[in-house]
């Protein structure tokens, strides 16, 4: 059952936090089986609850949250023991004798707020860095997965130490009452504005923030793609899940001379994919609210729809679209389009598409295709971003020694496998010296004799 947070329930989680419980590798290790053992016997309700918030298909849930999540934390449990060993560090002989080390500590309480695209993993993801760094936590799954957030706040609690663990269940309201409270860590995924909400009420308590946030991908097109694999890999990274992926394709930057053979690509991967009516397969999710439907229907009159273009607000559907000639000034390319429409534009250099995303704020991830590795090396050097990805597109995320995140307006901070234990974990270190010797070389008074002697052993030893 959801629970009421309040003063009492914060007090709990710190007292439990305080009581040290949650220190040892034992109750970490724990809680991670505990968090498989949900996935693995929650697979099926969890695989119906995400059916049922927008029609996202088993085998997409799988491949994304279940089965993404099992292995991230499987990665992280099996190296929890290495990564939370103290790490020796050399002291200089003008120390000695000595031993210096530094181990990393838990932050303490945890708030995890997340957002509905993929409510399973971006609430659960968190949780796996949170609890690898022995922290207690408190998460907030997005209402608009109504579904999946029930069955984390019903379910999960009998697979993990409940003390230390507790979900919430609400929206703006609740949220805007956690924000009250000071927790240790605020992790947040979701929309830029809600973002700096967080950020301010983590201001006041001096606590640090993870904000992952979305933004604007680009996915550049070169003449030397493979362009039956990019067509194929485009298709497929951009309409999973509807195209509501933070890292999914938002435009394409396609050199001139391939865009015809690439647009013709697409739609028969479409085809192939998802039959001639994407409507009826059963691979193909739906917007979660008639807002979200509205908000992307209405941008399919800022330009040339060439594949694509039907919807059924009653269905909460949009068709796979893809769009020429859409201005630089339209909804669609001024903010995230977070949704199945793909605008194109055409560019005749590499050199104008990496303009064209400088332009632009950091984005969470650029794509590129291309078949020279020259290629790759420019975009890396005259652009920036949360990530990259050559060649394909969304799988730098599943990679899970690979930090996660955005810079900029894409967000702050990151996580996944050993980033995610360094998040939630604050380094302490530790020098232990031995009281002899005790030379009178540091004390005053200095003298300029002392002085040059200092400034030679420094030098010299440093
Ligand atoms: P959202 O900002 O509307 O909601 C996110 C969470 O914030 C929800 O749990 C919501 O209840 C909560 N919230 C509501 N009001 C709030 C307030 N006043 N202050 C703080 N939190 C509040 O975002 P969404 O619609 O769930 O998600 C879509 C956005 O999230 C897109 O921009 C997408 O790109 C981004 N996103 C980013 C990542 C990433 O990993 N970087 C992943 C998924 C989604």
């Amino acid at each position: 059952m959801s629970f009421q947070y309040d003063d009492r329930a914060h007090a709990g989680l710190k007292g439990c936090f305080d009581s040290g419980r949650t220190r040892p590798l034992a109750w970490r290790l724990a809680q991670l089986r505990g968090l498989e053992s949900f996935l693995r016997e929650c697979e099926a309700p969890i695989a119906r609850a995400l059916q049922a918030d927008f029609r996202k298909s088993e085998a997409e849930t799988w491949l994304t949250e279940t089965g993404w999540l099992l292995s991230e934390t499987r990665y992280v449990r099996r190296r929890l023991r290495g990564w939370m060993k103290p790490r020796r560090v050399p002291v200089p002989l003008h120390y000695q004798p000595g031993r210096a080390w530094f181990t990393r500590e838990p932050l303490g309480v945890v708030l995890v707020i997340g957002a509905w695209n993929y409510p399973l993993q971006l609430s659960l993801a968190p949780l796996v860095g949170a609890l690898a760094g022995g922290n207690c936590l408190l998460v907030k799954p997005s209402e608009l997965a109504p579904e999946t957030s029930r069955l984390l706040s019903t379910e999960l609690p009998r697979f993990v130490d409940g003390d230390a663990i507790r979900i919430v269940e609400g929206g703006p309201d609740l949220t805007r009452e956690l924000l009250r409270h000071r927790f240790d860590h605020f992790f947040f995924t979701g929309s830029r504005n809600k973002g700096r909400e967080v950020m301010t009420a983590a201001a006041k308590h001096l606590s640090p923030v993870t904000l992952e946030l979305g933004g604007k991908c680009p996915c550049i097109v070169t003449e030397t793609a493979d362009l039956r694999i990019a067509a194929r890999r485009i298709a497929w990274a951009k309409f999973l899940n509807a195209g509501q992926t933070c890292i999914s394709p938002d435009y394409l930057l396609v050199h001139e001379s391939v865009e015809a053979p690439l647009l013709g690509l697409i739609r028969e991967a479409l085809k192939h994919f998802y039959g001639e009516d994407p409507q009826t397969s059963p691979d193909y999710a739906r917007m979660p609210d008639r807002r979200s439907f509205n908000r992307l229907a209405a941008c399919l009159a800022e330009g040339e729809v060439v594949v694509g273009g039907r919807v059924d607000a009653a269905d909460r559907y949009i068709e796979p679209t893809l769009m020429r000639g859409v201005r630089p000034d339209s909804q669609l390319m001024q903010e995230e389009v977070f949704g199945p429409v793909l605008p194109v534009l055409r560019v005749s250099a590499l050199a104008e598409a990496t303009d064209i995303v400088r332009s632009g704020s950091e984005p969470l991830a650029i794509y590129l295709f291309s078949g020279r590795s020259d290629d790759l090396r420019e975009v890396e050097g005259r652009t920036l971003s949360g990530g990259i990805c050559c060649n394909d597109l969304l799988f730098h995320a599943s990679i899970h020694g690979l930090p996660f995140g955005g810079r900029g307006m894409s967000g702050m901070g990151a996580y996944h496998g050993r980033t995610g234990f360094e998040t939630f974990t604050a380094p302490r270190s530790v020098l232990a010296r031995s009281p002899f010797p005790d030379p009178d070389l540091r004390y005053p008074p200095y003298g300029e004799h002392k002085l040059r002697l200092l400034r030679w052993i420094v030098d010299r030893f440093s």
